[in-house]
């Protein structure tokens, strides 16, 4: 941790000298917390959200970083100058909102983000002889990679993988994004004749402003290679986990609206892809939210019919070619039911979230397999805190975040009937938020990495031991809630 800190404290000494980029500034928008304790003030900010989108002009509406779904959902809202005043004419001083404004500029705040992306790797580079790293992995995890950058990273995995032990690790173009980006899932097999074997699946990077995510994958692909392969660094677990489960990641699900992100406008959320305007307005607005365009219970709650909203569900199920190419492919692979668990990784607000999402009060059916899931969120979270003490709230979407339909986890339990399907909320809480600095990309990682083996070991006894579900979920979760 002080080593973060003294890396941050150096790189804003030597960023001084670096121009910012040519993304959008964010001079002057201030960030708020606003939290609403009535149905009313949640129903007062929807109108807001629906009121002032991002779109047709990202950055000249209300950017908010989570939906409004109820009361006591706690939401970030990035307002510009133009909007302060109206913003806070319906907000402040309503006794039923708590309103905390957390930056008054924020510009200055993703200015720092963009510097400390741009200098870290150089200021690693310079301090890597003074500081001994603990472990040796093939890649730096030392920056928010481009999308170039991320494909020649994959590449370079998958290279050393084979190295360590030949035919393990494979890359497989499974389609494109809009745009014509590869979509690229880089799979571990041990072994390929083992025709017992589960699988895993874990994506990252649907929304395009929450890199963190696509990093965390990557980082726990390394992990999994470098600690599941290499004798020097062989970690028990970790070769077991490789010996019991094939691993199937696709660390940028949306590559055109990340590079957007890193180009155009940092907090984009959606896919690129053109959308006819607002029936009611002349706008033309782009993306769809890939993680309300699923299949399952499609078009509900927490999903928007406006192309120009952030939540915005798309033309129909998998309309959008990103969704379309990640569903053939998993619905091959399991077409003899040999996925096990089914992994999304998102930020922030550090949840472990399990189906169903689309409605409050929905659970996987019969309740056993619902009390199964919540244990494996549960030791997931447990060992997530006890990896850097940051707290991960388990639930269902709707219960303790907010409903949203349409979602990748619903669908992979609720159509394919994947038996644990799961979806990670990342750091932080929201103190840097959509802007973690990248020398968090490690700490992040292996966190999430003691997680995935928390979850796999939890799984793992669940299907094994008929007595664990009664000795250790029940006896220490909220699985008889279900
Ligand atoms: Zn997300």
């Amino acid at each position: 941790m002080k080593i973060c800190l003294l890396l941050i404290a150096a790189g804003l000494l030597i960023c001084q000298t670096v121009q910012g980029g040519k993304t959008f500034s964010f001079e002057g928008y201030r960030l708020y917390r606003a939290d609403p304790f009535t149905k009313e003030a949640a129903a007062v900010l929807r109108s807001l959200h629906d009121a002032y989108p991002s779109e047709p002009e990202p950055g000249l509406g209300l950017t908010f970083f989570n939906y409004p779904s109820h009361r006591n959902v706690k939401v970030d809202i990035l307002v510009p100058p133009r909007l302060v005043s109206a913003f806070r004419k319906a907000v402040a001083g309503r006794p039923d909102i708590q309103l905390e404004l957390l930056h008054r500029n924020y510009g200055r705040v993703a200015a720092q983000a963009d510097r400390e992306n741009r200098q870290f790797p150089r200021l690693m580079k310079r301090l890597r002889r003074a500081v001994r790293r603990s472990d040796q992995l093939i890649l730096n995890h030392n920056q928010y990679l481009r999308y170039d950058q991320l494909l020649e990273a994959v590449n370079t995995l998958a290279q050393q993988c084979n190295l360590l032990r030949s035919n393990t690790c494979r890359q497989q173009e499974i389609g494109s994004a809009y745009e014509g980006r590869k979509l690229i899932v880089l799979r571990i097999e041990k072994s390929q004749t083992d025709k017992q074997k589960r699988k895993v699946w874990i994506d990252g990077g649907i929304h395009a402003r929450e890199w963190i995510s696509p990093a965390t994958v990557l980082y726990m692909a390394d992990v999994l290679i470098s600690k599941g392969l290499n004798r020097r660094m062989w970690t028990p677990e970790v070769v077991a986990l490789l010996d019991y489960y094939d691993f199937l990641m696709l660390p940028l699900y949306n590559p055109d609206g990340y590079e957007y992100s890193h180009s155009h406008y940092r907090f984009w959320r959606k896919n690129r892809q053109t959308n006819g305007g607002h029936p009611s307005q002349s706008r033309v607005c782009r993306g769809v939210d890939l993680n309300r365009n699923y299949g399952y219970k499609w078009g509900g709650s927490g999903s928007s019919s406006d192309p120009c909203q952030d939540n915005y569900r798309g033309t129909g199920p998998f309309s959008a070619m990103e969704s379309a190419a990640v569903k053939r492919f998993v619905e091959q692979e399991n077409s003899d039911k040999k996925i096990l668990l089914f992994l999304s990784y998102h930020s922030y607000g550090q949840y472990v979230l399990m189906p169903f999402g689309f409605k409050r009060g929905a659970y996987p059916r019969p309740a056993l397999s619902a009390g199964k899931m919540s244990c494996v969120a549960f030791f997931g979270s447990r060992e997530m805190f006890a990896t850097n003490h940051r707290f991960y709230i388990h639930g269902t979407s709707a219960d303790v975040l907010y409903e949203a339909s349409g979602g990748s986890d619903d669908w992979a339990h609720g159509s394919l009937e994947v038996p644990y399907s799961l979806t990670v909320e990342l750091p932080d809480d929201g103190a840097y938020g959509f802007l973690l600095p990248p020398a968090y990309i490690r700490n992040v990682g292996s966190e999430a990495v003691r997680g995935l083996l928390a979850m796999l070991r939890t799984i793992h006894d669940l299907e094994t031991n008929t007595n664990f579900y009664r000795t250790r979920c029940l006896a220490h979760t909220a699985a008889s809630d279900y």
